[in-house]
């Protein structure tokens, strides 16, 4: 059968990740994580001493761009992929709310942009991936075969990622991360480069009171029809 290009797009905390990798694990497609990426970029800043009083250093990020180097690999264990920075495994670092705090600020920069777009274009050149993010149908690929825009309320989506850390034995505190999703809605959606928005012919799906097999159901519905279409 052809493969295509699925792109899975939507605001932060929506369950964007994990239901395009159950869908690439079903179909037997690549998974990127599109986030990961801007969120590697973000430790890359923490670690290197450029983001400082709330700002980034931007000409200094400019001018270190190359010794970023970021890749996927599947962890031997879990399988399941995890981000490399540099060579080293930084799934656990990326995700925390230091990083979560800056990421937004790093991904509206436009050479991060450009240079992360390329990179991502690099991973679909052969199709067969499934690729979530905020402007993977608009910008990375805009001919995508399927595109998916995903959504539910800001409450939702906050309880979602406060549950999700309280699984994995941290704390965390409700109230700050309402906030984090809030404030990186906001600049997703007001940032001049790639906003953050639905592409008019990507498919909505408003997933606030949809179990993650309801979800995976629809999506795998979805992908049935367009390829058998
Ligand atoms: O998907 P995740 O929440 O991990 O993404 C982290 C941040 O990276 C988002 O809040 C957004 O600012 C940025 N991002 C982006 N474009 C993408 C993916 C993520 O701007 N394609």
């Amino acid at each position: 059968m052809k493969k295509i290009i699925i792109a899975i797009d939507g605001f932060s905390s929506c369950g964007k990740s994990t239901m395009a990798k159950s869908l690439a694990r079903s179909i037997g497609y690549l998974y990127f994580d599109s986030g990961a990426m801007y969120r590697a970029v973000s430790l890359f800043c923490l670690q290197q001493g450029l983001f400082a009083d709330g700002s980034i250093d931007v000409e200094a990020l400019r001018a270190r761009m190359d010794e970023i180097k970021i890749a996927f690999e599947a962890d031997p264990v879990t399988k399941n992929s995890v981000t490399l920075l540099n060579g080293v495994n930084v799934e656990k670092e990326i995700r925390s709310l230091e990083v979560s705090r800056i990421v937004s600020k790093v991904a509206a920069l436009d050479f991060v942009r450009a240079d992360m777009i390329e990179q991502q274009r690099r991973m679909g050149q052969a199709k067969g991936i499934v690729m979530d993010g905020r402007d993977i149908g608009t910008t990375v690929f805009p001919d995508a075969e399927m595109k998916i825009f995903v959504t539910a309320s800001a409450e939702v989506r906050a309880q979602r990622r406060y549950d999700e850390i309280i699984a994995r034995g941290d704390s965390a505190d409700y109230a700050e991360i309402l906030e984090n999703v809030q404030q990186r809605d906001h600049i997703d959606q007001t940032r001049e480069v790639s906003p953050l928005r639905k592409a008019d012919d990507a498919l909505l799906l408003d997933n606030s009171n949809m179990t993650r097999a309801e979800q995976e159901q629809w999506l795998i519905e979805r992908f049935k029809e367009i390829t058998n279409g």
